[in-house]
């Protein structure tokens, strides 16, 4: 996109960007944020988010690029069918890969960004009947609020949104593909960032712990319910002039390792 280059993006010309402007770098800053931390699966998975207004438009990368190749400005849109509204590179979408995504933007019109991965630990995870184990801080962030959907194959077929959606009910954000991988959501792109970047290492630390077969410390259900509220006002408390702190960090790691989010 044609931003000013004077001063430093994140702090200067973010906040002045349109709304629709500051979802497509938001969504394509999740993409190359999820290739730096490794979370990539290829050219698959996806993470979806809405474009402000009343149209149920919806952006999503070009088929067939990697997270780390996705620019802001050459995003797909896209209706809640798949259907294609504007497609700049002329790559379309994998429509396929919108099937679980477009269940939720219907089913929930309160979240705005679909984050799903396949990772070697949120795979094992979702193989898992226990799920996530409240056996560290980290974990008791998902004490609570966490859904599962059962596998039913690769996510082709229409009728299975409905399941999926009724399995992650109204409120949570977190939803456990089982044998399949890991979604978050979020009111926004960086809300579903971050539960993503927490889960995932909730996951890794949980099949640390399993493979080591050593006896694992208790934590009294009180304590686990006490440490879950306060991670929900700990997010309340990040705000500063309407940005996440956490998110405006992340977008200053990528102005150094992966600036081409942005363009
Ligand atoms: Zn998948």
């Amino acid at each position: 996109m044609n931003h000013q280059t004077d001063g430093d993006f994140v702090t200067d010309v973010y906040p002045t960007l349109s709304e629709e402007e500051r979802v497509r770098v938001d969504l394509a800053a999740a993409y190359h944020l999820i290739e730096h931390f490794q979370m990539s699966d290829s050219i698959y998975t996806h993470i979806s988010a809405s474009v402000p207004g009343d149209n149920e438009y919806f952006l999503i990368n070009p088929y067939g690029t990697r997270f780390g190749e996705v620019k802001a400005s050459q995003l797909v849109m896209i209706d809640v069918d798949g259907k294609i509204i504007d497609d700049p590179c002329n790559m379309g979408a994998n429509p396929a890969g919108f099937t679980i995504h477009s269940a939720i933007h219907q089913a929930r019109t309160d979240l705005k960004c679909a984050l799903h991965t396949h990772t070697v630990a949120g795979v094992s995870v979702s193989s898992l009947q226990t799920g996530i184990l409240p056996i560290n801080q980290w974990a008791l962030q998902f004490y609570h609020g966490v859904s599962r959907h059962k596998y039913e194959g690769i996510a082709l077929n229409l009728e299975e949104r409905e399941r999926l959606v009724k399995d992650l009910g109204p409120s949570n954000k977190i939803l456990i593909l089982d044998n399949h991988g890991l979604m978050t959501m979020g009111k926004n792109v960086g809300e579903a960032f971050t539960l993503m970047f927490n889960l995932e290492r909730v996951c890794k630390v949980q099949m640390s712990v399993l493979a080591s077969g050593q006896p694992v410390n208790p934590i009294d259900s009180s304590v686990c319910d006490l440490t879950y509220e306060q991670y929900l006002q700990f997010a309340e408390l990040s705000q500063r002039d309407g940005f996440h702190v956490e998110w405006l960090a992340y977008l200053r790691l990528l102005e150094k390792v992966s600036p081409s989010y942005k363009e």
